[in-house]
C-alpha cells in the first residue's frame, strides 16, 4: 500500500519484556493503590529510586525483540509502547537497552518521586470500560491514535500483547490492521473464544524469534499491497 504509515503498537509486559515482575503490573485489581503500597514498603527498608532503577537493568529483553524494534524502526514504521505498567519502569528499562529513541511515544502511568523520595504512581486516565483496568483503557488510546492519524493520511496498525487489558484495543482494529497475540496468553484466549468480533487479522507469536520474523513478513505484506 503506496504512502501507508504503518503503526506498531507494543503492550510492555509479557511482550515486550518476556516476563511480568508481577508485583509491580498487578492487572485489574487496583494496580495504583498496591505500586505505592509496595514503594512505600521499599522506602521504609531504606531501598532508594537509584537501587530500584539498578534492579529494573537486570530485566531481559530478547535479543530478536531489540533487533525487531531497531529494524522496523529503520524501515519508517512509527513505534508505541501502550503499557498499564508507568513510566519509571519502561523509560528505566528502554534507556538501558539503548531503545528510547526507536518509540514516537510511551503511553502508561505517570509516575513521580515525593518529598520523602518515595516513587508514586499516578493514572494515565479515569476509563469508565468495564473491559480494561480503571487507570487505562487502551481501547481509548487507540482510538485516539486512530483519529490523530486518520487526518494524516493511510495508516495500517500492528498491535502486540499478550494480556486482557489488550483484548478490547484489538477490537478497535479495522479491516487490514494486524493483531499479534502472544500464544497461550489471555489476550489470544479471548480472541479465538469469539474470532467474528475481529476485524484485524490475528497472527500468534511465543517467542522473540516468531515476534521478529511474523512483524518483519507483516511490514513486508503491507507495503505490497
Ligand atoms: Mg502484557
Ligand atoms: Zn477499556
Amino acid at each position: 500500500m503506496v504512502g501507508a504509515k504503518i503503526v506498531i503498537v507494543f503492550d510492555f509486559g509479557r511482550t515486550l519484556i518476556a516476563e511480568d515482575n508481577d508485583r509491580w503490573v498487578v492487572e485489574n485489581m487496583g494496580l495504583t493503590h498496591l505500586f505505592n503500597q509496595m514503594m512505600e514498603e521499599l522506602h521504609s527498608e531504606n531501598k532508594t529510586v537509584e537501587q530500584i532503577t539498578e534492579c529494573l537493568k537486570d530485566v531481559l529483553l530478547h535479543p530478536h525483540t531489540i533487533s525487531a524494534i531497531q529494524s522496523t524502526h529503520d524501515l519508517g514504521c512509527d513505534l508505541k509502547v501502550v503499557s498499564d505498567a508507568n513510566e519509571f519502569y519502561i523509560e528505566t528499562i528502554l534507556k538501558h537497552h539503548g531503545l528510547e529513541r526507536y518509540f514516537s511515544k510511551v503511553i502508561t502511568n505517570p509516575i513521580s518521586v515525593d518529598g520523602e523520595g518515595i516513587l508514586r504512581i499516578f493514572p494515565y486516565h479515569m476509563a469508565s470500560c468495564n473491559l480494561c483496568p480503571p487507570n487505562l483503557c487502551k481501547g481509548l488510546v487507540i482510538e485516539q491514535i486512530q483519529a490523530s492519524l486518520s487526518e494524516k493520511g493511510k495508516s495500517r496498525f500492528i498491535y502486540l500483547g499478550d494480556g486482557r487489558g489488550d483484548y478490547f484495543p484489538t477490537l478497535k482494529l479495522n479491516k487490514g490492521d494486524h493483531v499479534m497475540p502472544r500464544k497461550g496468553f489471555p489476550l489470544s484466549n479471548h480472541l479465538l473464544s469469539d474470532p467474528n468480533l475481529l476485524k484485524a487479522d490475528s497472527h500468534e507469536w511465543s517467542n522473540g524469534q516468531e515476534l521478529e520474523s511474523i512483524l518483519l513478513q507483516l511490514i513486508e505484506k503491507i507495503y505490497k499491497e
